[in-house]
């Protein structure tokens, strides 16, 4: 049977973008390696920028923690936090969150197919195949590559090299923590709306302590090359988090994962193909946040083929506006975070002492998690504010000065 278009993949990206096809009318098939709900290696935090992409709308029961805030500690020990009084995310376990965004697409007319794994995507002039693992094939006129970090869409449409390329990708370890509410609370300190961002010894460029419900989510990541003995090293940073706080962490089970990288920095569209979500490699470099990148890239994606489809049109050059839109809206982002990566914590270390308890900083910050502004939007949105900020920020300098 022919479809419009096959997504392969259904995490945030496929999901997404199969709901805003099916949405648009267009034939969509969402195809799913494993059976849904799938287990997803993930600290959780989606921010509402991502949250925005669905109107906000999720199921009081998905959400684990409503999400304030976020806390830094630094090396030499130095605490900085940007608390809002607006929701800047939530945190979720992702089997749950993707099985909803899944369902989401197929309520809105997508085919959904679990536990199918693709093992092989070729395109050509007259249309796009994608082939099961147990020999089934599925042709459309679209394909979307929305199967993760380890895409085998990207590498059969050649888009991907055949071997991960490790100075281009990150890899971590992580392991969910059930503490119960109360261990929830003592870790947190009775404030389990924030999100928090630890350094990690070594060449690795940071750690996690994200709050759920009755666990805590606890990761380290960082450039692919600097992560030797990963394992020693995730146990160093667990038991550290245990001594601070003093909750006792029972570890269940490590997970390793790779995290995807330069998206921009690659071609993703080829004739009838698109790439989207980490199978792009579209991961803030410095953070490792990217399921609010993958939303809006499978939007992106959807509203390109929409237009393609209607012009009957199959070619890379009407496709290629998707690298446009992606680019336009994360290059500013993944620039900085890159910046401030390549130059190690040290940067953020000069940087984040600074902006501590800073109001203006704290605004900023919530903005850029809500999708109000971007990082490019930054300086000027700094030097809008600073007249009437001005004052404030004297004010606190003079007192740090003095005390
Ligand atoms: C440990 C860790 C912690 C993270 N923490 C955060 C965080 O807190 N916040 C955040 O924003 N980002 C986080 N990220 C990044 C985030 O998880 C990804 O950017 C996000 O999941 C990308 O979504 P996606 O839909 O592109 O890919 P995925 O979520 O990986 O979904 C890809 C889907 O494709 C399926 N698939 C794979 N191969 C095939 C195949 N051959 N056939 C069919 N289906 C296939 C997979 O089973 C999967 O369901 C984290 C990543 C890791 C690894």
């Amino acid at each position: 049977m022919a479809y419009d278009v096959i997504v392969v993949g259904a995490g945030p990206a496929g999901s997404i973008a199969a709901h805003d096809c099916a949405k648009q009318g267009l034939k969509t098939l969402l195809l799913e390696k494993y059976r849904i709900p799938r287990e997803k290696p993930c600290g959780g935090a989606v921010m509402y920028r991502g949250l925005r992409l669905i109107g906000g709308k999720i199921p009081r029961n998905l959400v684990e923690q409503r999400i304030f805030g976020l806390r830094f500690l630094l090396p030499d020990g130095q605490v900085t936090e940007f608390i809002s009084d607006k929701l800047i995310g939530i945190t979720v376990f992702r089997d749950r969150f993707d099985e909803f965004l899944a369902r989401r697409a197929s309520d809105t007319g997508a085919e959904l197919i679990d536990n199918s794994p693709v093992v092989d995507a070729s395109v050509s002039s007259d249309s796009a195949i994608v082939k099961l693992a147990n020999g089934t094939e599925f042709k459309a006129s679209y394909l979307l590559g929305a199967d993760g970090v380890n895409s085998i869409v990207s590498r059969a449409l050649n888009l991907r090299p055949k071997r991960k390329d490790l100075t281009k990708v990150g890899l971590g370890m992580e392991a969910d923590f059930y503490v119960g509410e109360k261990g929830v609370s003592k870790a947190t300190g009775g404030n389990p709306t924030v999100l928090e961002v630890c350094p990690v010894e070594g060449r690795v460029s940071y750690g996690w302590v994200f709050p759920k419900k009755e666990h805590l989510a606890i990761g380290i990541a960082g450039a692919g090359v600097h992560m030797k003995a990963l394992r020693p090293r995730f146990d160093s940073f667990y038991k550290q988090v245990e001594k601070r706080t003093g909750v006792r962490l029972n570890l269940e089970k490590r997970r390793t994962f790779f995290l995807g990288g330069d998206g921009l920095g690659n071609k993703n569209v080829t004739q009838r193909s698109i790439l989207i979500g980490d199978a792009a490699g579209f991961v803030d470099p410095l953070m490792g946040e990217g399921i609010a990148y993958a939303m809006k890239s499978g939007e992106f994606a959807a509203s390109v083929i929409r237009k393609a489809h209607d012009k009957n049109r199959y070619d890379e050059e009407i496709l290629s506006e998707y690298q446009d839109l992606c680019f336009n809206e994360f290059s500013a982002n993944f620039a900085l975070a890159t910046r401030v990566g390549v130059n190690g914590p040290s940067l953020a270390e000069i940087i984040l002492p600074r902006a501590n308890g800073h109001k203006l900083a704290s605004e900023i910050m919530t903005m850029v998690a809500r999708g109000e502004i971007g990082y490019a939007d930054i300086p000027y949105t700094v030097f809008k504010r600073l007249p009437r900020e001005l004052p404030a920020i004297i004010k606190q300098v003079v007192h740090s000065h003095l005390t």
